[in-house]
């Protein structure tokens, strides 16, 4: 297997107590986009100065500047099914939970999505419990289609990144044909005595073959997949370098590596308690963490999701985050049931619970674009196509105009006045500073397309 356990552990062993010459040279190679080794990474994991932290976090987010100009990616989760087999000890839909359990009709998807447009959003993440009877491919293969066909006035979902469990080859060619966006699949933890003891009693609790997931998915013609860790099940070091080199296993083996990689920390869930778990971490190795994957895989998307609140959410922005979700609820029914101020089962708590508008608002305001962008996967440029774009840096005149358009999208139909003067003046600044004649042009028009009732204009 490609996760070699004794491997990780003397990295980390023989990376300790790392003297300040050799981190300041890591960072200047780091500075320089030159990548970095294993060593390295278990190194940086390592500092605790707090200067060479700050020069860290410095590195994270001038190379998400200059990869990801100022553009964030916002989106929302969607759940459908909480039927699960499986026993995560850290899970609240867990099969041992006593909670109600429901899987959504057709008409009650289409009610989610209808009040998910009302907010604004066009990229989904859709999230089910594991339940091969309850919930199987064709159910979620279905809801997909009801999702892409539910229009509502002018809100129309246009991406949907799919996050099931580890599945068949088969499976994983009925969602291509289904047009996913990406498919998304944590780890949890790449520690294989750790995954076994928190997947008691499981379908998931079969390591390996959870972890050649996306290889399945890959031979299935699935190009975009997205990791993760949950991180607080087992050190935190081990997994960042476990992460890496799984990362470096799909390159080899498929020419492209994670699309997306997520940084969930476990949080409060119904039937655990965090005491449990002994390998928490706290704020700062979290922004550590963040800032490491970044200058590691600087082209990859770093997602954030409101299990983290405003105030880490606004600082991690600065050292790697590039997508985050905005007005989650992580509820089966969740949205609608938040219209009518009912009450559901969450699969654990959230810490921002600011409405798409407010967080929009926040990020217009400390000087990035939000993005609704779905315009790559349309335009096939998914796996190594997209990487090409991202590393030769002409992914910036598609994605800066793609969020500006989608920017002035969402003010004219979601915003309010506020927002449309805060955003109008920022789009009036980014265009100015288009180097590109052409594209400027375009821009420009597009936007008076945009304000003349033209919509889903991008590049
Ligand atoms: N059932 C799918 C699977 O087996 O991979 C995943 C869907 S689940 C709805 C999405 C993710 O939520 C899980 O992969 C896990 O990392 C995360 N999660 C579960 N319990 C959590 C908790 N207590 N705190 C934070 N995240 C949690």
């Amino acid at each position: 297997m490609f996760i070699k356990h004794d491997y990780i552990e003397k990295l980390i062993q023989t990376s300790a107590n790392p003297t300040a010459e050799k981190v300041s040279e890591i960072l200047d190679r780091a500075a320089r986009k030159e990548g970095l080794t294993h060593q390295d990474i278990a190194t940086l994991l390592h500092v605790e100065d707090p200067v060479a932290i700050k020069r860290m976090y410095d590195i994270a987010g001038q190379l998400k500047r200059d990869i990801y100009g100022n553009r964030i990616v916002v989106f929302a989760p969607l759940y459908i099914s909480n039927y699960c087999v499986n026993n995560c000890t850290y899970c609240g839909y867990k099969h041992s939970n006593d909670i109600p359990r429901r899987k959504l009709s057709r008409e009650e998807i289409q009610q989610e999505v209808m009040t998910l447009e009302k907010m604004g959003h066009k990229r989904l993440a859709l999230e089910v419990g594991e339940d091969p009877v309850n919930c199987d491919i064709d159910y979620v293969v279905d809801a997909i289609d009801a999702i892409y066909t539910t229009k509502n006035d002018n809100g129309s979902i246009r991406r949907i990144n799919v996050n099931v469990a580890a599945t068949t080859v088969e499976n994983y060619r009925k969602l291509k044909a289904a047009d996913i966006g990406t498919y998304i699949l944590f780890q949890e933890t790449y520690h294989e005595p750790t995954y076994k003891a928190v997947h008691p009693k499981s379908v998931k609790g079969n390591y390996e073959y959870h972890l050649t997931a996306f290889d399945r998915a890959m031979e299935a013609g699935i190009d975009d997949v997205g990791g993760g860790v949950l991180f607080g099940l087992a050190d935190h070091m081990f997994e960042v370098i476990a992460l890496m080199m799984h990362n470096e296993h799909l390159e080899e083996a498929w020419g492209v590596g994670f699309h997306t990689i997520s940084v969930p920390r476990l949080k409060k869930a119904e039937g655990m308690d965090l005491d449990q778990f002994p390998h928490i971490i706290d704020d700062e190795t979290f922004k550590k963490i963040v800032a490491i994957i970044r200058i590691a895989v600087p082209f990859t998307g770093i997602i954030l999701s409101t299990r983290e609140s405003q105030e880490m959410r606004k600082e991690v922005l600065r050292y790697g985050v590039s997508q985050i979700s905005a007005g989650s609820c992580t509820g089966v029914g969740g949205y609608k049931e938040q219209e009518l101020l009912g009450k559901r089962t969450d699969q654990f708590t959230v810490a921002d619970e600011r409405s798409p508008l407010e967080v929009l608002k926040e990020l217009v305001t400390d000087g990035y674009i939000p993005s609704y962008c779905t315009a790559c996967y349309r335009q096939g440029r998914t796996g190594d196509r997209f990487m090409q774009l991202a590393k030769s840096g002409s992914i910036q005149h598609v994605c800066q105009p793609n969020a500006m358009m989608t920017l002035m999208e969402f003010m004219l139909d979601y915003g309010d006045e506020e927002i449309l003067k805060m955003g109008q003046a920022l789009i009036q600044k980014e265009i100015e500073n288009i180097q590109r004649v052409d594209i400027k042009e375009l821009v420009i028009n597009n936007i008076e397309k945009l304000k003349k009732g033209e919509r889903d204009i991008y590049l």
